[in-house]
């Protein structure tokens, strides 16, 4: 489970309009970005990223873009985009394990002549095929090839680290085969989500018009749909529970799955997914499995059927002709998020080749990469921001012998990936051709072997989860250790000709500090230094702790976003809470620095401390549509970036010396919130 930051959307555009990619990349301190008129003890946010912000036209190909990060995904895809042509020209130069098959992925999915002529039948050949599906063993194997494919029917099966013994890969049990993005739209009784069950049954509607259905009975199809997957949602977990390890582990046998739900048939869903051995697993969420039981029982075969081909058709409208592609768009991207337009094609390819080949394409790409400097550099920062976490542990007043030795210990074997891998895995025995579909369709079901091979094996210690062109990080709690791919070192998250108060307070507050504090939120805490799920609190301490938590559930909860919209305090705790010590770790091993020699030098009339600050807050700065805002407010575990910077700095008592602030200004409050 990885607690990453999630950024979706690029932009050709920066404050001063349309930018070359030869232009230099914006700095991490951006003076046009700050806003004056706003009093920096009133609204941070604002006064930092005011002036970007009313400036920068939001792209129509975006529904969001953030000053800092989404400008390296522009130069990452850019980048990408040429290497997969070099490919394609059958240059040979850069290194990759699969250089045939980055060539056939990309070539097959820019050829849209070709994709107007084999889509359909390609797609038709697989909905068609269920037509032999008659039994329910006949249903378990269709669900298995459906899964290989990717295709999002009825529940989720996947590999993970074992959460109890994190030297072992075992089987993920969990819900799935919902189309919306998430259980509660299918019970939440405001108006805009009625507006979206009704958006989405026309979708589905259309969706089946195009593929042949008549108008009538497509309807009914969609109702019959939503119904269904009702029925599934039903039983869900909600989301803020899912962020807590403690509800989710339940690790037991395939005996335990088919107690839970005995009218489907596991042994032949596992035999057909290429998993026949597989024991060991861990059950998500039970009560889903007992709803499916339900629903199983309940809905006919045929409807099912009419079900999965909804699935197919979602998962590969998007590969398909102009009609499906735009009908997909129109609703999952510009109604739901708010975005005018969808990328040009050739970036459209390069994406779907980085999330289909990511390591041939990867080695390709660190290959044109400088990094000793970068790599170096991060690790000076982390290890600084780590020792001041380990003299933060020793002196906390809130924590006992016990607790603090425990703490101490699990800070001590935190593990750092930073950069990319050394090495990369291969494709052999992934064949491509011309067609996209079938290709799209083969990729998922090798990478899909690829994955499930792994249960039953130990955990390979060298594995990333993250490609070293994403700029964002993780830290990963069944590893204790954080992930720090080579885009989120450049700049401007991190300059190495740039302020210590300016690196520390980008690269060093919002993600070093912010995944080293994820291993002690309020998820990452209950797992131990090995990566176990493993109590290692007194449980005063522990009390206490969640007692720290929930002042800061509260004081999230009473912040409003936009009219009418507070922030979930419950969903967004583990990220506020590393927010909230990235911020104060970053800072100490800022100041600590700065004390060892001369100051820095003033910029645009800021000291290095208040430049910290900036630093912070302009990362942050961000424009996102209304659909975006409200997509992101009910689905992700990150607080809107506004709150982000003005909820992290208000609890700062540094900031409000360093900007002058009074206490009872809003960014100076009386009662402050502090957990680490
Ligand atoms: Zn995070």
């Amino acid at each position: 489970m990885f607690l990453k930051t999630i950024f979706i959307g690029l932009a050709a555009f920066t404050l001063m309009g349309a930018a070359g990619l030869a232009d230099p990349p914006p700095g991490i301190l951006d003076a046009n970005a700050i806003d004056r008129s706003v009093s920096p003890c009133q609204d941070f946010y604002k006064f930092a990223c005011g002036n970007w912000q009313s400036h920068f036209q939001l792209p129509p190909d975006k529904d969001s873009f953030y000053r800092q990060f989404s400008g390296l995904d522009d130069l990452a895809d850019a980048t990408l985009q040429s290497v997969l042509e070099r490919f394609v020209a059958g240059d040979r130069t850069l290194p990759s394990s699969a250089p045939q098959q980055l060539a056939a992925f990309y070539s097959s999915c820019i050829n849209e002549t070709q994709i107007s002529k084999e889509a359909y039948p390609t797609v038709k050949s697989m909905v068609d095929k269920m037509e032999k599906v008659k039994t329910p063993r006949d249903l378990a194997r269709l669900v298995a090839q459906l899964h290989l494919m990717g295709v999002n029917v009825l529940f989720n099966f996947a590999s993970g680290q074992d959460l109890n013994d994190s030297t072992k890969v075992i089987g993920f049990a969990d819900q799935g085969g919902l189309s919306l993005p998430d259980q509660d739209y299918y019970f939440n009784t405001k108006p805009k989500y009625v507006e979206i069950v009704s958006k989405f049954k026309e979708h589905v509607a259309k969706i089946f018009a195009l593929y042949g259905v008549s108008n009538d009975k497509a309807t009914a199809q969609a109702n019959m749909i939503y119904e269904l997957e009702k029925h599934l949602a039903a039983h869900a977990m909600k989301l803020a529970d899912r962020q807590d390890s403690s509800k989710v582990n339940h690790p037991g046998t395939r005996a335990n799955l088919k107690a839970l739900t005995p009218v489907f048939s596991w042994d032949d869903y596992f035999t057909a997914l290429g998993t026949p051995q597989v024991n060991a697993l861990n059950v998500d969420d039970p009560e889903f499995y007992k709803g499916l039981n339900e629903t199983l029982k309940i809905i006919p075969l045929a409807n099912l059927k009419v079900y999965f081909s909804w699935q197919i058709l979602n998962r590969f409208a998007s590969d398909m002709t102009k009609n499906f592609d735009s009908e997909h768009f129109q609703f999952w991207s510009t109604y739901l998020k708010g975005t005018q337009q969808d990328y040009p094609r050739a970036r459209v390819c390069t994406r779907a080749t980085e999330g289909a080949l990511q390591d041939a394409l990867a080695q390709a790409y660190v290959s044109l990469q400088s990094a000793d400097a970068i790599k170096a550099k991060t690790k000076t920062m982390l290890d600084a921001i780590r020792s001041i976490f380990g003299g933060d542990l020793q002196t906390l007043s809130w924590l006992d012998d016990p607790t603090r030795a425990a703490a101490l210990a699990k800070l001590a074997k935190v593990g750092d990936k930073i950069g990319f891998p050394d090495h990369w895995r291969n494709f052999n025995g992934l064949n491509l051709g011309s067609n996209y579909v079938l290709n799209d369709a083969r990729q998922a079901v090798f990478n899909s072997h690829y994955t499930l091979d792994k249960i039953g094996k130990p955990v390979d210690p060298s594995e990333w989860g993250m490609p070293p062109w994403e700029a964002d990080a993780y830290y990963d709690p069944s590893r204790n250790e954080l992930v720090l791919p080579f885009a989120e070192l450049l700049p401007p998250v991190m300059d190495l000709n740039a302020s210590d108060g300016a690196n520390f307070g980008s690269l060093g507050a919002t993600t070093i500090g912010h995944e080293l504090t994820h291993g002690f939120d309020s998820n990452g805490s209950q797992f131990d230094g090995n990566g176990n799920f493993k109590d290692w609190w007194t449980p005063s301490v522990r009390t206490e702790f969640q007692k720290r938590t929930q002042c800061l559930v509260d004081q999230a909860s009473a912040y409003q976003v936009v009219q009418g919209l507070n922030v979930n305090g419950a969903l967004t705790l583990t990220e506020n809470l590393a927010d909230q010590g990235g911020m104060k770790l970053a800072l100490e091993a800022y100041k600590k620095i700065a004390a060892s020699r001369a100051p820095a030098p003033d910029w645009e009339g800021f000291n290095e401390t208040q430049q910290y600050f900036i630093s912070f807050a302009q990362a942050w700065c961000s424009k996102t549509t209304d659909e975006e805002l409200r997509l992101r407010m009910a689905t992700d575990v990150h607080p809107p970036t506004e709150f982000r910077v003005n909820g992290v700095i208000f609890n700062r008592p540094e900031f409000a010396e360093a900007f002058g602030c009074t206490t009872g200004d809003r960014m100076a409050p009386a009662n402050r919130c502090a957990v680490w």
